[in-house]
C-alpha cells in the first residue's frame, strides 16, 4: 500500500551498501521506519530526504514494518541543526529522545509539530537548553508520564513550598516530603517555568531569558524524571554533557547570552522566573 504523509526524520542509520534506514515521526501514523535506496550514493536525489532532522513529504510503499520510499519532498532541510557542535547536539538529543520514548504507531500529530517547533527554534539560534527543556516536557506528556505541578502528587493538597520528586510522580507537600527524602528543592523560578513548558505549545515560545543557574536545575529535574520514568540511555546525552562542560570551563557562556523574542501568550506569566536575579 502506498502512504503518504509529512515527516521528519529523527533517525538515520546506514544499511547494506549505499543504502539507508529512516525513521520518521508523522503527524498521521506516528514513528515509520522506511528504506531509502542509493541514499548515500553521492548523486542521490534522496539523500537529504535520509538525513537527520530532515522535514519533508514522503511517499513509500508499505507491507510489513519497513516501508520503501517512493518518492519525497524536501520541505525544511534543517541544515543549520547539522552544521557546529551545539546545533547538532541538541537537536540530536531532541530526536533520540523522540525516538526511544514513543512507541511506533502512536500517533503523534501535536508531537510532531512540537518537534518540528523544537527544531525550528533550535535553528533561529534561540537558547537550545530552553527550547529542549520544553520539548522535553512534550515527550513525557506524549509517552504519558507528565508530572503533577500544581498539587501535591502524593496527597493532593495545594502548597506553597513543593519538593519535586521523581519518584512520587512531580510535586511533594511539606507533609509528604519523607516519602522521598531525595526529592529536590527547585526555586519559585523554576517551578514557574516547568508549568510554563508543561502548558506550552512550542509553536509559541516566547522571549524566556533564564540564568544558568536555573537552567542547571531545571535540567537536574528533567533528567531525575526522564531515568525514573522512562528509562532510556541516550547517546545523545553524553556528547550533550560534554559540550556543556567544555563550554563551562572555557568560561564561555553563550547560551546566557541569548534571549528569546517572542510572541508569547501575554499570560504565561513568568516574570517570576527573573525573580532570582539571574536573567
Ligand atoms: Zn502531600
Amino acid at each position: 500500500m502506498l502512504y503518504r504523509t509529512e515527516g521528519i526524520v529523527i533517525r538515520s542509520t546506514d544499511y547494506g551498501e549505499g543504502n539507508k534506514i529512516i525513521t520518521l515521526l508523522t503527524p498521521t501514523f506516528g514513528k515509520q521506519g522506511i528504506v531509502v535506496r542509493g541514499a548515500k550514493k553521492l548523486k542521490s536525489r534522496y539523500g537529504v530526504l535520509a538525513q537527520l532532522f530532515t522535514y519533508g513529504d514522503y511517499a513509500y510503499y508499505r507491507t510489513g514494518t519497513l516501508g520503501s520510499l517512493n518518492s519525497g519532498e524536501v520541505l525544511e532541510s534543517f541544515q543549520t541543526l547539522r552544521q557546529g557542535l551545539e546545533g547538532p547536539a541538541y537537536a540530536a538529543y531532541a530526536s533520540e529522545l523522540t525516538d526511544r520514548a514513543i512507541n511506533d504507531d502512536e500517533a503523534a500529530a501535536y508531537l510532531f509539530h512540537q518537534l518540528k517547533a523544537c527544531q525550528t527554534a533550535l535553528a533561529e539560534g534561540k537558547d537550545p537548553q530552553i527550547v529542549v527543556g520544553a520539548y522535553v516536557m512534550k515527550v513525557f506528556a506524549a509517552a504519558g508520564y507528565a508530572p503533577m505541578l500544581d498539587e501535591c502528587a502524593s496527597c493532593g493538597r495545594t502548597d506553597e513550598s513543593y519538593r519535586f520528586s521523581s519518584i512520587a510522580g512531580g510535586a511533594l507537600c511539606r507533609l509528604c516530603r519523607p516519602k522521598d527524602p531525595a526529592a529536590l528543592e527547585l526555586p519559585g523560578g523554576v517551578w514557574k517555568l516547568l508549568r510554563i513548558f508543561a502548558g506550552m505549545d512550542l509553536r509559541r515560545l516566547g522571549s524566556i531569558a533564564v540564568g544558568d543557574t536555573s537552567k542547571k536545575q531545571l535540567q537536574l529535574a528533567l533528567r531525575k524524571w526522564m531515568d525514573t520514568h522512562l528509562n532510556i540511555n541516550l547517546k545523545s546525552r553524553g556528547f550533550l554533557d560534554q559540550l556543556e562542560k567544555y563550554g563551562e570551563l572555557m568560561g564561555h557562556r553563550p547560551l546566557e547570552q541569548r534571549s528569546i523574542e517572542s510572541a508569547r501568550k501575554p499570560d504565561a506569566g513568568i516574570g517570576g522566573a527573573d525573580d532570582e536575579g539571574t536573567v
